[in-house]
Protein backbone atom coordinates (compact mmCIF):
# COMPACT_ATOMS: atom_id res chain seq x y z
CA UNK A 1 0.00 0.00 0.00
CA UNK A 2 1.00 3.38 -0.81
CA UNK A 3 -0.18 6.56 0.53
CA UNK A 4 -1.12 9.82 -1.42
CA UNK A 5 -1.55 13.23 -0.83
CA UNK A 6 -5.33 13.55 0.16
CA UNK A 7 -7.63 14.63 -2.21
CA UNK A 8 -7.55 18.26 -3.53
CA UNK A 9 -3.82 18.92 -2.02
CA UNK A 10 -0.26 18.56 -3.76
CA UNK A 11 3.25 19.10 -2.64
CA UNK A 12 5.79 21.19 -4.22
CA UNK A 13 8.48 19.45 -5.04
CA UNK A 14 12.06 21.53 -6.79
CA UNK A 15 12.73 23.31 -9.29
CA UNK A 16 8.94 24.77 -8.67
CA UNK A 17 9.47 24.77 -4.85
CA UNK A 18 12.22 27.17 -5.47
CA UNK A 19 9.91 29.44 -7.43
CA UNK A 20 6.94 29.00 -5.39
CA UNK A 21 9.16 30.28 -2.61
CA UNK A 22 9.91 33.43 -4.54
CA UNK A 23 6.94 33.76 -6.04
CA UNK A 24 5.33 34.40 -2.20
CA UNK A 25 8.09 36.66 -1.20
CA UNK A 26 8.16 39.12 -4.59
CA UNK A 27 4.17 39.62 -4.50
CA UNK A 28 4.67 41.31 -0.84
CA UNK A 29 7.98 43.03 -1.46
CA UNK A 30 5.98 46.41 -2.49
CA UNK A 31 3.83 46.06 0.61
CA UNK A 32 6.64 45.66 3.07
CA UNK A 33 8.35 48.52 1.46
CA UNK A 34 5.22 50.23 2.49
CA UNK A 35 5.84 49.97 5.63
CA UNK A 36 3.37 46.77 5.92
CA UNK A 37 4.52 44.55 9.27
CA UNK A 38 4.95 40.94 9.14
CA UNK A 39 1.69 38.87 11.47
CA UNK A 40 1.52 35.00 12.13
CA UNK A 41 -1.78 33.67 13.42
CA UNK A 42 -2.13 29.95 13.98
CA UNK A 43 -3.57 27.82 11.10
CA UNK A 44 -6.58 27.03 13.36
CA UNK A 45 -9.16 29.27 15.41
CA UNK A 46 -12.32 28.34 17.56
CA UNK A 47 -15.01 27.77 14.83
CA UNK A 48 -17.56 30.70 15.94
CA UNK A 49 -14.55 32.96 14.84
CA UNK A 50 -15.16 32.19 11.16
CA UNK A 51 -18.79 31.63 11.66
CA UNK A 52 -19.29 34.82 13.05
CA UNK A 53 -16.10 36.61 10.88
CA UNK A 54 -16.53 34.99 7.49
CA UNK A 55 -20.68 34.72 7.79
CA UNK A 56 -22.95 32.10 8.02
CA UNK A 57 -24.26 32.60 4.61
CA UNK A 58 -21.17 31.97 2.77
CA UNK A 59 -20.34 28.93 1.01
CA UNK A 60 -16.87 29.11 3.00
CA UNK A 61 -18.94 28.63 6.35
CA UNK A 62 -21.55 26.23 5.47
CA UNK A 63 -19.74 23.63 2.83
CA UNK A 64 -15.93 24.35 2.86
CA UNK A 65 -14.97 24.16 6.71
CA UNK A 66 -12.01 21.49 7.88
CA UNK A 67 -14.04 21.96 11.09
CA UNK A 68 -12.79 19.08 14.22
CA UNK A 69 -13.59 18.47 17.95
CA UNK A 70 -10.60 18.53 19.87
CA UNK A 71 -9.42 16.44 22.60
CA UNK A 72 -10.57 19.20 25.17
CA UNK A 73 -14.44 19.37 23.59
CA UNK A 74 -13.39 22.95 21.99
CA UNK A 75 -14.97 23.48 17.99
CA UNK A 76 -11.75 24.13 15.94
CA UNK A 77 -11.70 24.97 12.40
CA UNK A 78 -8.74 25.14 10.15
CA UNK A 79 -8.54 28.67 9.33
CA UNK A 80 -10.22 28.75 5.30
CA UNK A 81 -8.45 32.85 5.02
CA UNK A 82 -7.01 35.21 6.93
CA UNK A 83 -8.70 38.39 7.75
CA UNK A 84 -10.97 36.65 10.36
CA UNK A 85 -7.42 35.74 12.21
CA UNK A 86 -6.06 38.79 11.51
CA UNK A 87 -8.77 40.98 13.32
CA UNK A 88 -9.31 38.69 15.79
CA UNK A 89 -5.39 38.82 16.88
CA UNK A 90 -5.34 43.00 16.61
CA UNK A 91 -8.41 43.13 18.69
CA UNK A 92 -6.90 40.09 21.09
CA UNK A 93 -3.23 42.15 21.71
CA UNK A 94 -5.10 45.95 21.48
CA UNK A 95 -3.10 47.07 18.53
CA UNK A 96 -5.54 49.63 17.42
CA UNK A 97 -4.92 51.44 20.92
CA UNK A 98 -1.02 50.66 20.42
CA UNK A 99 -0.08 53.26 17.77
CA UNK A 100 -1.44 54.96 14.81
CA UNK A 101 -3.58 53.85 13.19
CA UNK A 102 -3.91 52.32 10.80
CA UNK A 103 -2.68 49.22 12.23
CA UNK A 104 -1.09 47.54 8.19
CA UNK A 105 0.10 44.19 8.65
CA UNK A 106 0.79 41.37 5.81
CA UNK A 107 0.64 37.70 6.34
CA UNK A 108 1.26 34.70 4.15
CA UNK A 109 0.13 30.96 4.66
CA UNK A 110 -1.58 28.03 3.70
CA UNK A 111 -5.40 27.60 3.80
CA UNK A 112 -7.94 25.17 4.00
CA UNK A 113 -11.52 24.75 2.30
CA UNK A 114 -12.99 21.49 1.58
CA UNK A 115 -13.62 22.60 -2.00
CA UNK A 116 -14.66 20.52 -5.05
CA UNK A 117 -11.19 20.09 -6.24
CA UNK A 118 -9.95 21.18 -9.90
CA UNK A 119 -6.80 22.85 -11.28
CA UNK A 120 -6.27 26.01 -9.14
CA UNK A 121 -9.12 25.41 -6.51
CA UNK A 122 -7.37 23.33 -3.81
CA UNK A 123 -8.28 22.10 -0.47
CA UNK A 124 -5.30 23.41 0.99
CA UNK A 125 -3.85 26.55 -0.70
CA UNK A 126 -1.31 29.07 -0.26
CA UNK A 127 -2.12 33.31 0.45
CA UNK A 128 -0.13 36.31 0.91
CA UNK A 129 -2.55 39.03 2.35
CA UNK A 130 -2.13 42.56 3.52
CA UNK A 131 -4.58 44.37 5.65
CA UNK A 132 -4.86 48.23 6.98
CA UNK A 133 -7.18 48.48 10.33
CA UNK A 134 -8.66 51.20 12.11
CA UNK A 135 -9.14 54.14 9.19
CA UNK A 136 -11.57 55.14 7.02
CA UNK A 137 -10.25 56.84 4.04
CA UNK A 138 -10.15 55.86 0.14
CA UNK A 139 -6.56 56.62 -0.02
CA UNK A 140 -6.30 53.27 2.13
CA UNK A 141 -8.23 51.56 -0.27
CA UNK A 142 -6.02 53.07 -3.48
CA UNK A 143 -2.78 52.05 -1.52
CA UNK A 144 -4.07 48.53 -1.09
CA UNK A 145 -5.09 48.10 -4.60
CA UNK A 146 -2.29 49.94 -5.77
CA UNK A 147 0.31 47.16 -3.76
CA UNK A 148 -1.72 44.26 -4.92
CA UNK A 149 -1.34 45.32 -8.45
CA UNK A 150 2.65 46.25 -8.10
CA UNK A 151 3.05 42.46 -6.38
CA UNK A 152 1.93 40.83 -9.55
CA UNK A 153 3.65 43.09 -11.86
CA UNK A 154 6.77 41.75 -9.83
CA UNK A 155 6.38 38.89 -10.41
CA UNK A 156 6.15 39.43 -14.23
CA UNK A 157 2.20 39.10 -14.95
CA UNK A 158 1.17 41.20 -17.55
CA UNK A 159 -2.05 40.20 -18.13
CA UNK A 160 -3.92 40.90 -14.71
CA UNK A 161 -7.35 42.85 -14.78
CA UNK A 162 -8.44 45.11 -11.71
CA UNK A 163 -12.20 44.83 -11.46
CA UNK A 164 -13.88 47.24 -8.92
CA UNK A 165 -16.84 47.65 -7.50
CA UNK A 166 -18.51 49.46 -4.13
CA UNK A 167 -21.57 47.41 -2.21
CA UNK A 168 -22.51 50.62 -0.22
CA UNK A 169 -22.67 50.10 3.50
CA UNK A 170 -24.80 50.01 6.55
CA UNK A 171 -27.19 53.04 5.51
CA UNK A 172 -27.73 52.39 1.86
CA UNK A 173 -27.27 48.34 1.50
CA UNK A 174 -30.39 47.53 2.57
CA UNK A 175 -32.08 49.70 0.49
CA UNK A 176 -30.09 48.32 -2.18
CA UNK A 177 -30.93 44.43 -0.55
CA UNK A 178 -34.70 44.87 -0.82
CA UNK A 179 -34.85 46.35 -4.31
CA UNK A 180 -32.73 42.67 -5.33
CA UNK A 181 -34.31 40.29 -2.95
CA UNK A 182 -37.58 41.64 -4.88
CA UNK A 183 -36.48 41.38 -8.68
CA UNK A 184 -34.73 38.02 -7.54
CA UNK A 185 -38.20 36.17 -6.30
CA UNK A 186 -40.15 36.83 -9.50
CA UNK A 187 -37.26 35.09 -11.67
CA UNK A 188 -37.83 31.46 -12.53
CA UNK A 189 -34.81 29.84 -10.46
CA UNK A 190 -33.79 26.46 -8.93
CA UNK A 191 -34.21 25.92 -5.56
CA UNK A 192 -30.91 25.99 -4.28
CA UNK A 193 -30.56 29.48 -5.61
CA UNK A 194 -34.27 30.64 -4.39
CA UNK A 195 -33.05 29.57 -0.66
CA UNK A 196 -30.24 31.69 -1.25
CA UNK A 197 -31.62 35.12 -2.38
CA UNK A 198 -32.98 34.37 1.10
CA UNK A 199 -30.23 34.58 3.21
CA UNK A 200 -27.22 36.07 0.67
CA UNK A 201 -29.12 37.84 -2.04
CA UNK A 202 -25.89 39.69 -3.79
CA UNK A 203 -24.49 36.46 -4.07
CA UNK A 204 -26.48 35.45 -7.08
CA UNK A 205 -25.51 38.20 -8.85
CA UNK A 206 -22.07 36.67 -8.80
CA UNK A 207 -23.80 33.11 -10.05
CA UNK A 208 -20.83 31.77 -13.58
CA UNK A 209 -23.96 30.00 -15.08
CA UNK A 210 -24.61 31.55 -18.43
CA UNK A 211 -28.41 30.72 -18.00
CA UNK A 212 -28.90 32.46 -14.74
CA UNK A 213 -26.57 35.69 -16.29
CA UNK A 214 -28.93 35.88 -18.38
CA UNK A 215 -32.06 35.90 -16.38
CA UNK A 216 -30.31 38.58 -14.07
CA UNK A 217 -29.81 40.95 -16.62
CA UNK A 218 -31.36 43.90 -15.83
CA UNK A 219 -31.02 43.02 -11.88
CA UNK A 220 -30.49 45.91 -9.72
CA UNK A 221 -26.65 46.98 -9.43
CA UNK A 222 -25.62 48.35 -5.99
CA UNK A 223 -23.58 51.24 -7.36
CA UNK A 224 -26.65 52.42 -8.28
CA UNK A 225 -28.22 52.54 -4.94
CA UNK A 226 -25.05 54.00 -3.16
CA UNK A 227 -25.95 57.18 -0.84
CA UNK A 228 -24.15 59.99 -1.34
CA UNK A 229 -20.92 59.53 1.18
CA UNK A 230 -20.64 55.70 -0.09
CA UNK A 231 -20.93 57.36 -4.00
CA UNK A 232 -18.23 60.61 -2.77
CA UNK A 233 -16.01 57.37 -1.27
CA UNK A 234 -16.29 55.23 -4.30
CA UNK A 235 -15.75 57.76 -7.13
CA UNK A 236 -12.31 59.01 -4.65
CA UNK A 237 -11.22 55.46 -4.94
CA UNK A 238 -11.67 55.30 -8.57
CA UNK A 239 -9.75 59.13 -9.24
CA UNK A 240 -6.57 57.62 -7.20
CA UNK A 241 -6.70 54.97 -8.77
CA UNK A 242 -6.43 56.71 -12.18
CA UNK A 243 -4.46 59.03 -10.74
CA UNK A 244 -1.73 56.06 -9.87
CA UNK A 245 -1.65 54.77 -13.15
CA UNK A 246 -3.85 52.05 -12.05
CA UNK A 247 -6.34 50.82 -14.71
CA UNK A 248 -9.21 49.25 -13.70
CA UNK A 249 -13.01 47.97 -14.68
CA UNK A 250 -16.12 48.77 -13.18
CA UNK A 251 -17.63 45.25 -12.78
CA UNK A 252 -21.05 46.01 -10.90
CA UNK A 253 -21.62 43.00 -10.58
CA UNK A 254 -18.39 42.22 -8.25
CA UNK A 255 -19.62 41.17 -4.80
CA UNK A 256 -16.82 38.69 -3.90
CA UNK A 257 -17.91 35.44 -2.15
CA UNK A 258 -17.67 36.69 2.04
CA UNK A 259 -19.98 38.33 3.54
CA UNK A 260 -18.09 41.34 5.44
CA UNK A 261 -17.23 43.19 2.77
CA UNK A 262 -18.54 46.94 2.71
CA UNK A 263 -18.22 50.19 0.13
CA UNK A 264 -14.84 48.99 -1.96
CA UNK A 265 -14.85 45.36 -3.36
CA UNK A 266 -12.11 44.47 -6.03
CA UNK A 267 -11.00 41.33 -7.48
CA UNK A 268 -7.86 40.65 -10.26
CA UNK A 269 -8.30 38.03 -12.83
CA UNK A 270 -6.21 36.55 -15.41
CA UNK A 271 -7.22 35.34 -18.66
CA UNK A 272 -5.10 32.17 -18.68
CA UNK A 273 -6.43 30.02 -16.06
CA UNK A 274 -9.79 29.23 -17.30
CA UNK A 275 -12.94 28.91 -14.97
CA UNK A 276 -10.57 29.54 -11.96
CA UNK A 277 -9.50 33.08 -13.03
CA UNK A 278 -9.51 35.12 -9.66
CA UNK A 279 -5.87 35.79 -8.43
CA UNK A 280 -6.59 37.76 -5.87
CA UNK A 281 -9.01 40.17 -4.36
CA UNK A 282 -10.25 42.24 -1.44
CA UNK A 283 -12.59 44.57 -0.11
CA UNK A 284 -13.25 46.98 2.93
CA UNK A 285 -14.68 45.30 5.63
CA UNK A 286 -15.88 48.34 8.11
CA UNK A 287 -18.65 46.30 9.83
CA UNK A 288 -16.13 42.60 10.72
CA UNK A 289 -14.88 43.88 13.87
CA UNK A 290 -18.02 44.61 15.83
CA UNK A 291 -19.53 41.30 14.00
CA UNK A 292 -16.74 39.49 16.67
CA UNK A 293 -17.63 42.03 19.62
CA UNK A 294 -14.59 44.19 19.01
CA UNK A 295 -15.17 48.13 18.58
CA UNK A 296 -15.45 49.84 15.03
CA UNK A 297 -12.24 49.05 13.18
CA UNK A 298 -13.21 50.30 9.81
CA UNK A 299 -10.52 48.05 7.73
CA UNK A 300 -9.41 46.80 4.14
CA UNK A 301 -7.67 44.42 2.83
CA UNK A 302 -6.97 41.81 0.33
CA UNK A 303 -5.28 38.07 -0.08
CA UNK A 304 -3.91 36.88 -2.94
CA UNK A 305 -3.50 33.19 -4.52
CA UNK A 306 -0.10 32.44 -4.22
CA UNK A 307 -1.18 28.62 -6.33
CA UNK A 308 -2.78 30.79 -8.74
CA UNK A 309 -0.52 33.22 -9.47
CA UNK A 310 2.28 30.61 -10.36
CA UNK A 311 -0.37 29.10 -12.80
CA UNK A 312 -0.77 32.41 -14.09
CA UNK A 313 2.83 32.88 -14.82
CA UNK A 314 3.56 29.26 -16.49
CA UNK A 315 0.24 30.25 -18.59
CA UNK A 316 2.18 33.73 -19.95
CA UNK A 317 5.82 31.82 -20.18
CA UNK A 318 7.37 33.02 -17.35
CA UNK A 319 8.61 29.54 -15.72
CA UNK A 320 9.57 28.79 -19.24
CA UNK A 321 13.15 28.67 -17.91
CA UNK A 322 12.68 26.74 -15.09
CA UNK A 323 16.60 25.07 -14.45
CA UNK A 324 16.87 22.65 -11.58
CA UNK A 325 20.64 24.53 -10.49
CA UNK A 326 20.50 23.06 -6.88
CA UNK A 327 24.00 23.97 -6.44
CA UNK A 328 27.20 25.55 -8.05
CA UNK A 329 29.91 23.51 -7.52
CA UNK A 330 29.50 19.56 -7.20
CA UNK A 331 32.60 17.28 -5.63
CA UNK A 332 33.59 14.14 -7.47
CA UNK A 333 35.83 12.05 -4.98
CA UNK A 334 37.79 9.18 -6.17
CA UNK A 335 38.73 6.98 -3.05
CA UNK A 336 38.14 7.10 0.56
CA UNK A 337 40.76 9.61 1.51
CA UNK A 338 39.81 11.94 -1.19
CA UNK A 339 36.18 11.85 -0.28
CA UNK A 340 37.19 12.70 3.45
CA UNK A 341 38.88 15.54 2.10
CA UNK A 342 36.37 16.65 -0.56
CA UNK A 343 33.65 16.77 2.43
CA UNK A 344 35.59 19.18 4.46
CA UNK A 345 36.71 20.80 0.79
CA UNK A 346 32.94 20.96 0.37
CA UNK A 347 32.15 22.67 3.24
CA UNK A 348 34.44 25.71 2.91
CA UNK A 349 32.63 26.03 0.25
CA UNK A 350 29.29 26.59 1.75
CA UNK A 351 31.01 28.66 4.15
CA UNK A 352 32.06 30.67 1.79
CA UNK A 353 28.95 31.68 0.14
CA UNK A 354 29.37 29.17 -2.66
CA UNK A 355 26.71 26.37 -2.59
CA UNK A 356 28.02 22.95 -3.24
CA UNK A 357 27.38 19.06 -2.67
CA UNK A 358 29.52 15.98 -3.64
CA UNK A 359 28.43 12.41 -4.45
CA UNK A 360 27.14 10.56 -1.72
CA UNK A 361 26.92 7.08 -0.98
CA UNK A 362 30.28 5.35 -2.17
CA UNK A 363 29.57 6.30 -5.73
CA UNK A 364 31.69 5.30 -8.36
CA UNK A 365 32.96 8.19 -10.87
CA UNK A 366 31.24 7.48 -13.51
CA UNK A 367 27.73 7.69 -11.20
CA UNK A 368 29.23 10.24 -9.60
CA UNK A 369 29.50 12.41 -12.75
CA UNK A 370 26.33 11.92 -13.62
CA UNK A 371 25.02 13.28 -10.03
CA UNK A 372 27.10 16.74 -10.86
CA UNK A 373 25.57 16.90 -14.32
CA UNK A 374 21.77 16.56 -12.46
CA UNK A 375 22.66 18.96 -10.28
CA UNK A 376 23.43 21.17 -12.46
CA UNK A 377 26.74 22.28 -11.05
CA UNK A 378 28.45 24.65 -13.40
CA UNK A 379 31.47 23.08 -12.07
CA UNK A 380 33.02 19.62 -11.30
CA UNK A 381 35.56 19.22 -8.11
CA UNK A 382 37.54 15.85 -8.92
CA UNK A 383 39.81 14.73 -6.53
CA UNK A 384 41.58 11.29 -6.60
CA UNK A 385 44.51 10.07 -4.56
CA UNK A 386 47.39 11.26 -6.92
CA UNK A 387 45.69 15.00 -6.72
CA UNK A 388 45.13 14.55 -3.18
CA UNK A 389 49.74 13.87 -2.98
CA UNK A 390 50.51 16.68 -5.31
CA UNK A 391 47.89 18.54 -2.91
CA UNK A 392 45.84 19.86 -6.17
CA UNK A 393 42.49 18.86 -7.36
CA UNK A 394 41.09 18.67 -10.81
CA UNK A 395 38.62 21.66 -11.87
CA UNK A 396 36.05 20.82 -14.80
CA UNK A 397 33.70 23.36 -16.17
CA UNK A 398 30.85 21.58 -16.91
CA UNK A 399 29.63 23.78 -19.57
CA UNK A 400 32.16 24.09 -21.73
CA UNK A 401 34.59 20.57 -20.57
CA UNK A 402 37.48 22.41 -19.82
CA UNK A 403 39.75 20.97 -17.05
CA UNK A 404 42.36 22.52 -15.22
CA UNK A 405 44.35 21.90 -12.21
CA UNK A 406 44.07 24.04 -9.06
CA UNK A 407 46.04 23.75 -5.62
CA UNK A 408 43.66 22.72 -3.04
CA UNK A 409 44.11 25.49 -1.29
CA UNK A 410 43.55 28.55 -3.68
CA UNK A 411 40.15 26.38 -4.82
CA UNK A 412 37.58 28.06 -2.71
CA UNK A 413 38.69 31.79 -4.13
CA UNK A 414 39.62 30.75 -7.81
CA UNK A 415 35.81 29.11 -7.72
CA UNK A 416 34.45 32.14 -6.09
CA UNK A 417 36.26 34.39 -8.78
CA UNK A 418 35.01 32.45 -11.52
CA UNK A 419 31.49 32.30 -10.00
CA UNK A 420 30.91 36.13 -9.51
P1 LIG B 1 -10.73 34.70 -1.22
O1 LIG B 1 -10.07 34.49 0.11
O2 LIG B 1 -11.80 33.71 -1.50
O3 LIG B 1 -11.11 36.11 -1.47
O4 LIG B 1 -9.64 34.36 -2.31
C1 LIG B 1 -8.51 35.16 -2.56
C2 LIG B 1 -7.63 34.44 -3.57
O5 LIG B 1 -7.18 33.21 -3.04
C3 LIG B 1 -8.36 34.05 -4.85
O6 LIG B 1 -8.31 35.10 -5.76
C4 LIG B 1 -7.55 32.87 -5.32
O7 LIG B 1 -6.42 33.31 -6.04
C5 LIG B 1 -7.08 32.24 -4.05
N1 LIG B 1 -7.94 31.07 -3.72
C6 LIG B 1 -9.15 31.07 -3.10
N2 LIG B 1 -9.62 29.83 -2.96
C7 LIG B 1 -8.69 29.01 -3.50
C8 LIG B 1 -8.59 27.58 -3.66
N3 LIG B 1 -9.52 26.76 -3.22
N4 LIG B 1 -7.49 27.10 -4.28
C9 LIG B 1 -6.51 27.92 -4.72
N5 LIG B 1 -6.56 29.25 -4.58
C10 LIG B 1 -7.62 29.80 -3.99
Amino acid sequence: MSFQAPKGTFDWLPPQSDRILAVRETLVEAVRRAGYGYIETPTFEDTDLFKRGVGESTDVVTKEMYTFEDKGGRSITLRPEGTASVVRAVLQHSLQNAGQLPVKLWYSGSQYRYERAQKGRYRHFWQVGAEALGAEDPALDAELILLAWQGFAAVGLKRVTLLLNSLGDKNCRPAYRAALVEFLRKLDLDEATRARIEINPLRVLDDKRPDVQAKLAGAPLAVDHLCEACKAYHEEVRALLTALGVPFTDDPKLVRGLDYYTRTAFEFVHDGLGAQASVGGGGRYDGLSEQIGGPSLPSVGWALGVDRTFLAMEAEGLLDDLTSQRVEVYGVPLGEDARRRLFLLVNELRQAGVSADMAFGGKGVKAAMKGADRSGARFALILGERDLAAEAVQLKDLTTGDQTEVPLAQVVEVLKGKLQ
